[in-house]
């Protein structure tokens, strides 16, 4: 599982999503800036900057 916290992008965004696939992330997270971060160009390299964001799903920790 993958995941993306929008917090990373826009401080003090809670929104997250998680999915098993990466190319789902970004488009979830493109679809989320363009409604809630409107003032936010969606640009390719926001796209990219969405991509260094993603990260596995951190295994449990005891
Ligand atoms: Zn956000």
């Amino acid at each position: 599982m993958k995941q993306f916290e929008c917090g990373t992008l826009v401080p003090g965004c809670h929104w997250h999503t998680e999915a098993e696939d990466g190319a789902e992330i970004v488009r979830r997270a493109a679809e989320h800036l363009r409604s809630v971060h409107a003032e936010i160009e969606v640009r390719p390299e926001m796209i990219e900057r969405i991509k260094q964001r993603v990260h596995d799903d951190a295994p449990a920790r005891p």
